[in-house]
């Protein structure tokens, strides 16, 4: 892979683990970019946790460009959305 800069390869090689990361999906009629926070990992997030409080575990925001260079990632990825596309863990599928 070609990546834009090294914090957005990070980024991509976190997805669906604890902290941030960016999830690419391509099932919307453009392909979108999420900037993604999760306080636990995909794998052990379990919906049946009860708080006395609101609790969100994970959540993200839609991006249109590079949070490390600026790059505009359609423009960028536009060609390798199969190899980063991860539908399976964009948030309200
Ligand atoms: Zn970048």
């Amino acid at each position: 892979m070609d990546w834009c800069c090294a914090i957005f390869e990070d980024l991509i090689a976190a997805a669906g683990q604890r902290g941030m990361a960016v999830v690419v999906t391509s099932r919307a009629a453009v392909p979108l970019f999420f900037l993604q926070a999760r306080a636990v990992s995909a794998e052990v997030e379990d919906p049946r946790v009860d708080t006395p409080y609101p609790l969100t575990l994970a959540t993200q925001q839609s991006i249109g460009y590079c949070p490390g260079c600026g790059t505009c990632l359609r423009e960028r990825y536009d060609q390798q959305l199969d190899a980063l596309r991860r539908d399976d863990l964009v948030l309200g599928s």
